[in-house]
């Protein structure tokens, strides 16, 4: 909804340069690197050169400058890429680690992670979940001891986008001993050490174009300079970044909701049985309406917190009803555009299987639908 009153004349203009970039320089090229099961790191560089990776990020780093509303403008337009698994690859640059880097990283981090992830020639990942540590971020057991003027890093992190392709890795590890929120801190690791290894690249139902990696530390070598917070903030720091990364995964999941049924209503105009459309059966009819009735609902709450967002409040309650909300919808709405296109939806020739294949993640990734119901519940 371009026209929204939270998107002023500049916002438009935004929007305008990212659509042509998205529409010429990404969409065409789609499918072959979801074949591939990778897109070029010189699409970070790209969007580093036009400046789309730091919208609302300072100048003085590279950033635009602009405000919280442009960056979900990106969100959106990226969804017309038709790859989930890009925009999510990019989504962890713009709006897991530069804002966590950017809000808690001294001076010199800024300088030597922030600046160039911005201009695009540093790839950034974020390493919070564990084999056995997901949803109970309280319970990671990846060490940091101290050792002088150094940190040794041992553990290992699961499921960690742009795992394999990244330059550095903002991870969160523990105090030995420590148990609980206490005694976690973050700290950046280059991925050149030799203690840092991708043990794994993961093979994934959906968002295929993307990289999905485990990693391991052993005795990884991370001097102080590379602590990012303060010692013993680290969980409230990552309970932080969690918000806006759940806000992006709302924009985008309503965005993909919106093309898919952009896509179905073509479709059910032109297929004909019983010699007619099947739009203009009365049952499917109705129910499109009531999907695009929820898209909408997704919209508008996920808009207001934005709008929240904009004037610097991170609403943990209302920006986990968007998320899970949203995710909801998107993922019925790609259920419902399949059946609505019979047997050839469930054919890998036409795309609605893939936004059914990439819909699903929402729901799990950033935090699962029922920790945003026990987010929520708490506030009941
Ligand atoms: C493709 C992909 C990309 C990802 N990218 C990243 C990344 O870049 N960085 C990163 O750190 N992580 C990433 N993740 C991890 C993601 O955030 C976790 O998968 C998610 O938080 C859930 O953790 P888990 O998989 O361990 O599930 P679990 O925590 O084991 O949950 C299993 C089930 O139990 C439920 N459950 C757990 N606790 C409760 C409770 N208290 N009450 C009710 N139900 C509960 C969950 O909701 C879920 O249904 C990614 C995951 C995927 C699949």
């Amino acid at each position: 909804m371009e026209d929204h009153p939270i998107f002023n004349e500049e916002h438009k203009a935004i929007r305008k340069s990212i659509r042509e970039f998205v529409e010429k320089e990404l969409a065409p090229y789609a499918e072959e690197w979801e074949e591939n099961e990778e897109f070029p790191s010189s699409v970070f560089q790209r969007m580093g050169e036009l400046g789309f990776l730091g919208l609302h990020m300072p100048e003085e780093y590279g950033g635009q400058g602009g405000d919280y509303v442009s960056g979900i403008i990106l969100a959106e337009e990226m969804m017309r890429s038709n790859s989930g698994g890009l925009v999510m690859a990019v989504g962890v640059v713009t709006d897991m680690v530069s804002p966590l880097l950017n809000k808690v990283g001294s001076e010199d981090i800024k300088k030597r992670f922030l600046a160039p992830t911005l201009a695009g020639e540093k790839i950034g990942c974020l390493g919070i979940t564990e084999p056995d540590a997901g949803s109970d971020v309280a319970s990671i057991r990846t060490t940091a001891q101290k050792d002088g003027d150094n940190w040794i890093i041992n553990g290992q992190k699961i499921f960690i986008t742009n795992g394999n392709r990244a330059d550095y890795a903002i991870i969160v590890a523990r105090e030995p001993g420590s148990e609980g929120p206490q005694g976690v801190t973050l700290f950046v690791l280059e991925t050149d050490d030799p203690g840092f290894s991708v043990s794994r690249k993961l093979d994934k139902v959906g968002m295929r174009s993307s990289d999905t990696a485990e990693l391991a530390f052993q005795d990884c070598v991370v001097p102080d300079a590379n602590r990012l917070g303060e010692v013993g903030q680290g969980f409230y720091n990552i309970m932080w970044e969690l918000q806006p990364e759940r806000l992006f995964g709302a924009i985008s999941s309503v965005a993909g909701a919106q093309r898919t049924l952009d896509a179905t209503l073509l479709y059910v105009k032109e297929r004909k049985q019983f010699g007619r459309p099947i739009f203009k059966f009365q049952a499917i009819r109705h129910r499109l309406a009531e999907l695009a009735t929820e898209i909408e609902a997704a919209r508008q709450l996920s808009y207001y917190v934005a709008s929240k967002i904009n004037m610097g409040e991170f609403p943990a309650k209302e920006i986990s009803m968007a998320k899970l909300y949203a995710s909801r919808v998107s993922f019925k709405v790609a259920d419902e555009a399949l059946q609505f296109h019979g047997g050839y939806g469930y054919m890998m020739e036409y795309p609605i299987q893939r936004a059914w294949r990439d819909s699903r993640l929402a729901r799990i990734g950033g935090g699962t639908d029922e920790v945003m119901l026990e987010i929520i519940s708490r506030s009941l």
